[in-house]
């Protein structure tokens, strides 16, 4: 019985990006398409094999696309030039040592907008993401940690940011515009 219960999925998946919208997926090595659920693009298998990952079992599957959705949004969100203009900070100093931070923008308000807006970046790619995507998110932009826990508690609070389960959340976009 135990034998059974414990025994692992093994079935190959191909995991790899969506030619045209770029959004991650998996599929299983005999299937011969796959449709992008985001933008409806048809893959065939035979295709995308040089260019995806493979990994065994369902479960890994899913984690590995979570873990490359999250990579590309980052590399994506650090890239975002209007996001920067608009508060007039530098990104160089993101990793600014605690005396430094009195010559960053300072105030609640001023880190609320910015952290709000991060929120909508993130909700324009996720409909549900693990918290620490935020987290990475707003230390790339210049919000301190501290800020960083603050601002999520009350969010979380005022139900602009929602807990689905203990990894997932999902953003009220409503509220936040
Ligand atoms: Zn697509």
């Amino acid at each position: 019985m135990e034998d059974i219960a414990w025994e692992k999925d093994q079935t190959p998946y191909y995991v790899f990006p969506c030619s045209k919208c770029r959004q991650y997926m998996y599929v299983k090595t005999t299937q011969k398409t796959k449709k992008c659920l985001r933008c409806g693009r048809a893959h065939k298998v035979e295709h995308i094999q040089d260019s995806s990952e493979l990994v065994n079992g369902i479960s890994t599957a899913v984690e590995v696309v979570k873990a490359r959705q999250n990579e590309l949004a980052i590399q994506t969100l650090g890239d975002i030039p209007d996001l920067r203009a608009a508060h007039d900070f530098k990104v160089a100093r993101s990793h600014s040592t605690p005396k430094e931070e009195k010559d960053i923008e300072r105030g609640e308000n001023g880190f609320l907008e910015k952290y709000k807006k991060i929120l909508l970046k993130i909700s324009s790619l996720y409909h549900k993401f693990p918290l620490y995507v935020i987290e990475v998110m707003a230390d790339n932009f210049g919000i301190p940690s501290s800020e960083i826990k603050i601002l999520t508690r009350s969010l979380l609070k005022e139900g602009i940011i929602i807990k689905i389960n203990s990894n997932s959340y999902r953003l009220n976009v409503e509220k936040l515009q």
